[in-house]
């Protein structure tokens, strides 16, 4: 399904062993354990480390983000507007410093991926070009459980168009009695509405359930559909290895706050594919910033607007630089650590938390979150059948950070850049002996 599977999970299940002494051998031979120092980790009342089991939801903060921002307020107090050219890292093109690392982290090509704005002001920029409905063909698929930010921007574009949403969307659900969806169904179904479909846009890793979803197999069967394929990418970039431009995806947007730790409200990610990027004359919204930086500053001459290729053209508004400047930082460390090595460590650090909860799953807890490495990232959801906001609430109180979903789910998300093989034993073993 994805690239870059090296083990089938019962492989790798049966090489571990429930106990702490284990889990701290397996850190020592970690090849990324030192990445963790490179990030400030909370501290519990008695001055040890919290369990930070959050990442998915925000990452911690780099180091390097302290003096990253300051660079910026120094060129800022020094050199004011001639920051713009003569700064350390210079506005004027500042976005352009993340053209090469954000096409990386997604598996695009230099040039389709800009930096720019937040995640679901991306979609709606997104859709405002690439939802084109018409009187046959004006429909959108997305999840039944998605998140709550894309199920507004979907059914308030439908709206926009003219379109009521009871009309206009198809959800895809989980069988009766399962949690995630399984792809033949979302092939069938996008198979099925095919030509009245105009838009599939999904998330690629589902936010409650950590599913991952074959994005390669939906993109390709949906554009023989005659469908555009935009992927929210939010809880899927910086946790699962990405091919979107091979994979033939037209758009995709991500936050930079969850695996990607650039901080709160970071200023997000968007991909166009390159064969749309090229057509300068594709509608959009436009700002003097996706403007042709050559014949921007020529307004008296060439008033009309000249979209630069790439997704650098679906800028508006000039970068926000003290808060891109943590995104410098943070996307920094992916490109320095690659997504391979950090999907192969993800791979065993979940495995082992997986492998941890089938000791003692019983009629108190299930994990929902697909079973194959291929379908799942950092993140496990655990359903808890008894009193879920208690077990919670112990966790916390036991210095161990996780997220609860209403009305019964724990997700926890160990990530491979800051996370041990210990902090996964000690949580398995703080949950269990609460249950
Ligand atoms: C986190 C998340 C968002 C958040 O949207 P913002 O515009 O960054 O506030 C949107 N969609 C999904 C799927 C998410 O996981």
């Amino acid at each position: 399904m994805q690239p870059s599977q090296p083990v089938t999970t019962d492989e790798l299940l049966a090489s571990f062993v429930d106990d702490e002494s284990f889990a701290i051998g397996l850190d020592e031979t970690d090849a990324l354990k030192h990445h963790r120092d490179r990030f400030h980790i909370p501290k519990r009342p008695d001055g040890k480390d919290v369990i930070y089991l959050a990442g998915n939801s925000l990452g911690l903060q780099p180091t390097t983000v302290r003096s990253a921002i300051e660079q910026e307020l120094d060129d800022w107090s020094r050199l004011a507007v001639d920051a713009h050219f003569d700064g350390k890292n210079p506005w004027y093109p500042y976005h352009e410093m993340f053209r090469e690392s954000a096409a990386r982290l997604v598996g695009a090509v230099p040039g389709e991926c800009v930096i720019m704005n937040s995640l679901t002001v991306n979609l709606h920029l997104m859709m405002v070009s690439f939802y084109r409905p018409t009187e046959k063909r004006f429909k959108i698929v997305m999840e039944d459980g998605a998140f709550p930010s894309d199920t507004y921007a979907i059914k308030t574009q439908l709206r926009f168009h003219g379109f009521d949403p009871a009309d206009g969307l198809i959800l895809l659900k989980p069988r009766e009695g399962e949690h995630t969806l399984r792809t033949e169904d979302i092939v069938q179904t996008i198979e099925r509405h095919g030509d009245e479909i105009a838009l599939v846009m999904i998330s690629g890793v589902n936010f409650f359930t950590g599913q991952v979803f074959d994005m390669r197999q939906i993109t390709h069967v949906a554009k023989n559909c005659g469908c555009v394929v935009g992927w929210d990418l939010a809880h899927a970039a910086g946790n699962v290895p990405l091919r979107l431009h091979d994979w033939g995806v037209d758009f995709a947007a991500w936050c930079n706050y969850k695996y990607l730790n650039a901080g709160p409200g970071a200023v997000a990610g968007c991909y166009v594919h390159d064969s749309h990027g090229r057509n300068t004359d594709l509608v959009r919204f436009g700002g003097w910033w996706g403007n042709d930086p050559e014949t921007r500053f020529k307004m008296h001459l060439l008033p009309d607007f000249h979209p630069r290729p790439g997704a650098d053209g679906w800028q508006i508004s000039n970068p926000p630089i003290m808060a891109m400047a943590p995104v410098k930082a943070s996307i920094d460390i992916f490109d320095e650590v690659g997504m391979d090595a950090l999907r192969e460590k993800s791979l065993r650090l979940t495995g082992y938390l997986q492998f941890l909860l089938d000791r003692h799953t019983s009629h108190a807890f299930e994990v929902i979150t697909p079973r194959e490495p291929a379908a799942r990232g950092c993140q496990l959801s655990i359903l808890v059948h008894d009193k879920p906001r208690d077990r919670f609430e112990a966790l916390q109180k036991q210095g161990v950070v996780s997220d609860f979903r209403q009305p019964n789910v724990i997700r926890v998300a160990p990530v491979p850049l800051y996370n041990t093989f210990r902090d996964v034993w000690t949580f398995a073993h703080t949950l269990t002996k609460e249950l």
